[in-house]
């Protein structure tokens, strides 16, 4: 993510919310001791952020209905098949209107795990204003799914990119077995980051989202199976 809108956006962040200095250094990569902690919960790893100087663990918790930033400063949906079939029923659409008239084709690139794993996409997204552009793709714009309660209008079948944020997943292969695995993404829009002594304050919230993201990944790997979205995935760490 290009460093001067990560900057303006944690900056506006830190305008609204208390954005402790040390996430605030961390979104920025200006800690230089941050250590990847993996956890193994249910089928998945989670990979959380450690500051060795502080022995802190960098945790997360979603802050909603006090906050709605993701869905405020969205900026891209990416869809599963799932998200297509069950969206475009919720829409009244058919599978084939709902795209032509809801989505555009996004493509991007993705750094995962503190630079380690590059990942490159090409996906069916959702538009998140009527006439979203190509220019626009990538960049923050308020979803209009979002309604004045600052619920989804989707609920209960919101994207699950949406489901899963601010997680990021991928999946390796070790010995031909898919291992799925996930961490934050520190966009700068999501204030519920915080630091902690010990990953229990977090067990609830990794045990559940551990079943989502294992089922999103599933429904990942149905999309690009059936054509409907392309991801290459290159772990640098599995390099010579
Ligand atoms: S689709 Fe719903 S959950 Fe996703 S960004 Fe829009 S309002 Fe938020
Ligand atoms: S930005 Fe973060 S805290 Fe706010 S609603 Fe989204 S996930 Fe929750």
């Amino acid at each position: 993510m290009d460093h001067n809108y990560l900057r303006s956006a944690i900056d506006e962040l830190s305008k609204e919310w208390e954005i402790d200095k040390r996430i605030y250094d961390l979104t920025l990569g200006r800690r230089n001791d941050v250590k990847d902690t993996a956890i193994q919960v249910n089928e998945m790893i989670f990979h959380i952020p450690t500051l060795t100087n502080d022995n802190l663990y960098v945790l997360w918790d979603c802050l909603w209905p006090r906050c709605h930033n993701c869905c405020d400063k969205q900026g891209r949906l990416p869809l599963t098949i799932k998200d297509i079939e069950v969206i475009s029923e919720k829409l009244h659409y058919t599978k084939k209107e709902f795209i032509d008239n809801e989505t555009r084709i996004s493509s991007w690139t993705e750094s995962e795990s503190f630079g380690d794993v590059i990942t490159s996409l090409s996906m069916i997204s959702l538009k998140r204003i009527t006439e979203e552009t190509d220019e626009q793709d990538g960049t923050p714009l308020s979803c209009k799914f979002l309604d004045n309660e600052g619920s989804c209008k989707l609920h209960p079948q919101r994207p699950g990119c949406c489901q899963i944020y601010p997680f990021t997943s991928w999946t390796t292969l070790t010995n031909g077995k898919p291992q799925i695995h996930a961490t934050f993404q520190f966009d700068g829009r999501c204030p519920g980051f915080y630091l902690s002594k010990s990953f229990d304050d977090m067990a609830e919230v990794l045990e559940h989202y551990s079943k989502i993201i294992v089922e999103y990944n599933n429904d990942v790997s149905r999309t690009t199976r059936e054509g409907y979205g392309f991801i290459n995935i290159v772990d640098l760490r599995s390099k010579p």
